[in-house]
């Protein structure tokens, strides 16, 4: 499952890429663009445009596209989780959250100077963005976006 998120919901994006869905930002003027590129990669839409699910690419169920009742993001994430079958497919820990790149293991040593002491002497395991050679690791502030999502999921 492949995403493309509208300006109108971008906070999504950072949960969904957490999840390790392969997500993009559209932040562009024209909706026609976004509902061709849908298309073109296979991703399902989420917005809160109710123009979007107008158009002919969706209404005939070629582009499938997700309309957001809340403003708020929890609440749009628990609709989320509530209309597809995430939690099963989720990959936690597989994409860069800033750029959607898949994220590669990187030994204790490549990350040596990259990464806080008190992590470096703590952690094991590290993951790398090759695009933007973002370190990750399986800290106090991912475990607390997992545990916001495990809430989430209890919720939806
Ligand atoms: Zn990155």
């Amino acid at each position: 499952m492949n995403f493309i998120v509208d300006h109108n919901v971008g906070k999504l994006l950072r949960w969904l890429r957490l999840m390790g869905f392969n997500s993009l930002f559209f932040t562009g003027e024209d909706d026609g663009l976004m509902v061709k590129q849908a298309l073109a990669e296979d991703r399902i839409i989420l917005t809160r445009d109710t123009g979007i699910m107008k158009r002919r690419l969706v209404t005939s169920g070629r582009v499938k596209a997700i309309l957001l009742e809340s403003e708020d993001p929890e609440r749009q994430m628990r609709q989320l989780l509530s209309a597809l079958d995430l939690k099963a497919q989720a990959r936690p820990f597989t994409l860069c959250l800033e750029d959607n790149a898949p994220l590669l293991a990187a030994s204790k040593e490549d990350v040596k100077d990259r990464v806080p002491p008190y992590v470096f002497k703590t952690q094991t395991q590290y993951v790398e963005c090759p695009a933007c050679r973002r370190v990750y690791w399986r800290g106090t502030h991912y475990l607390a976006m997992l545990h916001r999502l495990e809430k989430m999921y209890n919720n939806a």
